[in-house]
């Protein structure tokens, strides 16, 4: 299969793009075929600075290389439509010249005048045909001098029917369709015909693409008529909904894939997440690699009901990935996120150690910090009370009693110290270990208190307890 994703680059790489990139990018692998990106930027109105630039790196980010485009400087882009705009005039000039299309000289405000009494007497609004019947010669004379659009003629009568690959058999009446605009007065053309043209000329032979563009797809299918070229397949998918089920947006969370990097989600789990969202494999399993998805991959089951974004479910699977990766595999994540947040270096057996309390690599300065401290602070009233404790304090006492008889201390040695102290003063299970806890890292939950003995030394023990017992 060749199949492409056709994103305009009017902002940063939206996850309901991701999902449309990946599902594209399966399609491509699992055929051995080839994914193309297209930049579709021929709404010179809507371009926004930077956008094409964070396209690439979030694509590249999650592990969806595309496979060709033209020559830049020894490397290969992808494709831009504003580079190709010859090839959509000769397209324009044959459609008008074999009666596919018109010139329209009509202006904004007469568009307007149009809409507004179409909507006063009730009327669905839409071109009203008015230039469609202008002599062609007369058209061609005018369109010399005069601004003007050219639009595709679409039959008045009929229905046109395709089939999708995901929503089955579809038919959409003919004469419910507006004259599509092919080219803008700014002579660049649509994204309609900028579409068909490019997806014929790099061989598209499936369109995977998000469910806005179904009701496009029947004037896709008459220019494709026109042009006197083979139709795609077609897959739509279904729309992304917040979990109150109204359409996925800005307003009730992040949506681009650069926000999720930055808030230290690994690449792996947003793409096995978004793999998720209206496609399921058929039983329980959750947990994909890029490489599983290619193999169990498959358009047919795709549904077509809205998928939630279900942002708990994303984290969790963070999580399931941290916990995953090779050691020094994540070592490496972790250390180059710390190094981009411009903190301290950290040593690998402290990275390790708070490994099992992350969700995201975000987490980590928060996990590490009570580490670090020279004494740890308690995180809430809760610990500050328990701290205070006359039964947390004799704790403290009879275990720097301890400490003080001996040179080392192995996790090991602190388990065997932490009975004795129990033995020796009566406190036990929760009211024994919290206060541990608490003094070594100042927090109520974390990694296992003889791990973190083991990594900081008697001394550094005895100090934290000694610290806790004069408070
Ligand atoms: N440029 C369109 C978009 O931004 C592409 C639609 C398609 O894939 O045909 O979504």
């Amino acid at each position: 299969m060749r199949v492409r994703f056709a994103p305009s680059p009017t902002g940063k790489l939206h996850v309901g793009g991701l999902r449309t990139a990946l599902f594209n990018y399966l399609a491509a692998r699992q055929t051995k075929g080839q994914f193309i990106l297209r930049i579709e930027d021929t709404d010179q109105n809507r371009q926004v600075t930077g956008a094409v630039q964070n396209l690439i790196e979030s694509l590249h980010w999650a592990g969806l290389d595309y496979d060709e485009g033209p020559e830049r400087g020894g490397d290969f882009g992808p494709y831009f439509q504003s580079e190709r705009l010859d090839i959509y005039h000769r397209h324009i000039d044959q459609l008008v010249a074999e009666d596919h299309a018109y010139y329209c000289f009509c202006s904004s405000e007469r568009l307007e005048e149009v809409r507004q009494t179409q909507i006063a007497a009730k009327r669905q609004p839409g071109y009203d045909g008015h230039c469609r019947h202008i002599p062609k010669a007369e058209a061609a004379r005018r369109a010399k001098s005069e601004p003007h659009v050219v639009r595709m003629k679409i039959p008045e009568t009929g229905e046109l029917k395709f089939s999708d690959r995901v929503r089955g058999n579809i038919s959409y009446p003919l004469n419910q369709m507006d004259d599509q605009v092919l080219l803008k007065t700014d002579g660049f053309p649509t994204y309609h015909l900028a579409n068909v043209v490019d997806d014929h000329y790099m061989q598209v032979n499936l369109v995977i693409r998000g469910e806005e563009w179904l009701p496009s797809t029947p004037k896709h299918i008459l220019l494709y008529q026109y042009l006197g070229w083979e139709v795609p397949e077609f897959a739509h998918l279904p729309l992304l909904l917040n979990s109150d089920r109204s359409k996925l947006s800005k307003r009730q969370g992040d949506v681009a894939v650069e926000d999720y990097r930055a808030k230290g989600i690994l690449p792996e789990a947003l793409v096995n997440f978004v793999a998720l969202l209206g496609w399921n494999p058929g039983d329980d399993r959750e947990i994909f690699s890029l490489d599983e998805l290619v193999d169990v991959f498959s358009l047919e089951r795709v549904n077509k009901a809205g998928a939630v974004f279900n942002l708990e479910k994303l984290y969790w699977m963070n999580g399931q990935y941290i916990r995953k990766l090779e050691v020094s595999d994540y070592l490496n994540r972790a250390n180059t996120w710390l190094a981009g947040q411009g903190h301290v270096v950290v040593s690998d057996e402290l990275l390790l150690l708070v490994r099992d309390s992350l969700t995201t690599l975000a987490d980590l300065p928060d996990n590490l910090e009570p580490l670090l401290a020279e004494i740890p602070v308690p995180e809430n009233d809760e610990a500050a009370a328990m701290l205070k404790a006359e039964s947390s304090q004799t704790v403290y006492r009879t275990a720097v009693e301890i400490l003080d008889t001996r040179e080392t201390l192995s996790a090991d040695d602190f388990k065997a110290m932490m009975k004795q102290i129990q033995q020796a003063t009566g406190v036990k299970g929760k009211n024994l270990w919290m206060p541990a806890r608490i003094a070594l890292t100042g927090q109520v939950h974390g990694p296992e208190l003889p791990r973190i003995v083991e990594i900081f030394g008697k001394e550094k023990v005895r100090e934290r307890l000694a610290a806790a017992l004069r408070n």
